[in-house]
């Protein structure tokens, strides 16, 4: 402990220039990092909760990461080390369009997937409800998730359909907001918070494809309009993109929960789900009660995360 030194809690709200940008009783705090936790094992990763000192001379160091839950991670980059793209999230956001631009139901499904790998909540946003003929309505193709037990909310930014659902499920959360360019994230953000003033078209953007995809990571805080700031959205440009690198086929088909209750049962131990005779999975695809466009999203993961990328 050094004299003189004030010593807060606060959270890392974005890294730049090789400075951590610590959000700490409602002040934005630019901080370097002692050195313990510089040679410390973790790195800090946005969205730490760290303890900071601030000297006298108003210059702040980050002196310890608290505890982490809920990492979001990219998977078998390196086989050796997970990297951490954000620490302490609780939920990712899929965000689609229900039309303009059609739904990329195969992002979606990464984007869920990379969620269920890391333990965190996943749900789904289908945004431009208004475009819909019935708004209120699940839209098509949307029901898949609603089936396989994910929370589905069809919004609309410009009528400000779902948007009290949305803030409900955003409200004292961290939540990771992601999905396809165009399909109203930051309009929907904007809405929510009139403050933020992000730039259309700015959440999430960047893409490059595979797994050399950039993820640089940033947290805005989240308050509805007029209300105290509770919670924090995460802007993850690239996620969308990214390929479950390396995960293991088992692994992979428990990344989608209405699976689950049929991989005990198939033929073979080792069933990957293809064409493997006595299929449970393909049986319940047959039944109905899987859906064939999520297992179509699985095969295309599965190929991607054997390197088929
Ligand atoms: P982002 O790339 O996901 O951040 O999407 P933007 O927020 O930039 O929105 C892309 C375009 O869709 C803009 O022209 C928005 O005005 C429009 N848009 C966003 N949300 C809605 C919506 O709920 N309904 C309709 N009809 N258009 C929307
Ligand atoms: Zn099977």
């Amino acid at each position: 402990m050094i004299d003189g030194a004030a010593h807060l809690t606060g959270r890392v709200l974005r890294i730049s220039g090789g400075m951590y940008h610590v959000l700490a009783s409602d002040a934005e705090l630019e901080c370097s990092l002692r050195g313990r936790v510089k040679l410390g094992e973790l790195a800090v990763a946005v969205g730490d909760r760290v303890r900071v000192e601030r000297l006298e001379d108003g210059s702040c160091r980050i002196s310890e990461i608290l505890p982490r839950a809920g990492t979001l991670t990219r998977h078998g980059v390196s086989r050796r080390r997970e990297q951490v793209i954000a620490a302490n999230i609780d939920q990712v956001a899929a965000v689609a369009a229900v039309s303009s631009p059609d739904p990329d139901f195969i992002m979606v499904d990464r984007l869920l997937v990379l969620a269920e790998l890391d333990g965190l909540d996943g749900l789904v946003v289908a945004n431009k409800a208004d475009l819909l003929e019935d708004p209120e309505a699940l839209p098509d193709g949307f029901d898949a998730y609603a089936d396989a037990g994910y929370e589905v909310l069809s919004t609309s930014a410009t009528s400000g359909l779902g948007l009290d659902r949305l803030d409900r499920r955003l409200r004292g959360r961290v939540t990771v907001l992601s999905g396809q360019s165009g399909v109203g994230k930051s309009s929907l953000l904007n809405t929510l918070m009139p403050g933020l003033e992000l730039r259309v078209g700015e959440i999430g953007e960047r893409k490059r494809r595979g797994r050399h995809t950039t993820v640089a990571a940033a947290l805005y805080p989240y308050g509805r309009d007029g209300c105290a700031p509770d919670g924090f959205v995460v802007d993850t440009p690239g996620l969308q993109y990214l390929a479950p690198w390396n995960v293991e086929p088992a692994e992979l088909s428990h990344a989608f929960p209405e699976f689950r209750s049929h991989l005990d049962r198939c033929r073979f131990k080792d069933c990957r789900h293809r064409k493997e005779p006595e299929c449970e999975v393909r049986v319940a695809i047959e039944a109905g009660e899987v859906s064939e466009r999520r297992h179509r999203s699985y095969l295309t993961l599965l190929e991607e995360s054997e390197g088929g990328a």
